[in-house]
């Protein structure tokens, strides 16, 4: 089997496709597919050390501090299953866990990351988040611009009422991208400067985005 032997990270906006992108990665070379969020639900799972620390901070609602996320990105990585590498899917969010994240991998014997990043017009995210539509019943997804169903507002399937996830509205949507776009670039730049990043047209079909994605991982460097 081909080898990955490298770090990967996945950068893009909530909507962009990332998340399926990473996991087809992940599954193709046999590598984890990790993210912050999984990682910490994980660790509070299984009561560990930094899941017992976390867990009072994410019950209030409020953000889990660097220092405690940097702790459990290196237990993480350190792992004997991370050996021929591994695809982060949105980590690191800031320069500052990037610059951390840099000496960290070199320590494991990696270079710094591949950094794949989903480049897409804004306008467009919001539309695919706006226009999703869940079945009520079979919780199929839909899409009313993308891929709509026969009878408007009914499932294909079973006929089921369709409705928006309260976090698909326009108005907790955009500032979230809003919100995402500041947080990013300076990381954006970051990576661009060191040479590591791969832009990817992310409005293109998913296997478009997957043929795209493997010729960025396997150019030889
Ligand atoms: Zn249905």
């Amino acid at each position: 089997m081909d080898r990955l032997n490298q770090a990967v990270v996945f950068l893009g906006p909530p909507g962009a496709g990332k998340g399926t992108q990473a996991k087809e990665l992940a599954k193709k070379y046999g590598v984890p597919h990790l993210s912050t969020g999984d990682m910490l639900r994980e660790c509070i799972a299984k009561g560990t050390a930094l899941g017992l620390q976390a867990k009072p901070i994410m019950e209030r609602g409020e953000l889990v501090p660097d220092s405690l996320v940097l702790k459990m990105v290196k237990q993480r990585i350190e792992n004997a299953d991370c050996s021929f590498g591994f695809v982060f899917d949105g980590f690191p969010r800031t320069v500052a866990q990037a610059q951390y994240f840099g000496e960290l991998l070199k320590r494991c014997g990696y270079t710094q990351p591949v950094v794949v990043h989903f480049a897409i017009d804004p306008a467009l995210v919001l539309k695919r988040i706006t226009g999703r539509r869940m079945c009520k019943v079979s919780g199929e997804i839909y899409n009313i611009f993308e891929r709509p169903t026969k009878v408007p507002g009914r499932c294909d399937n079973d006929g089921g009422d369709l409705e928006q996830r309260p976090d698909d509205r326009e108005e907790i949507v955009a500032p979230r991208l809003a919100a995402y776009a500041k947080q990013t670039a300076p990381l954006v730049a970051y990576y661009r400067r060191l040479g590591r990043l791969h832009d990817v047209d992310a409005a293109q079909s998913v296997e478009e985005v997957s043929r795209k994605v493997l010729e960025i991982v396997r150019a030889p460097r």
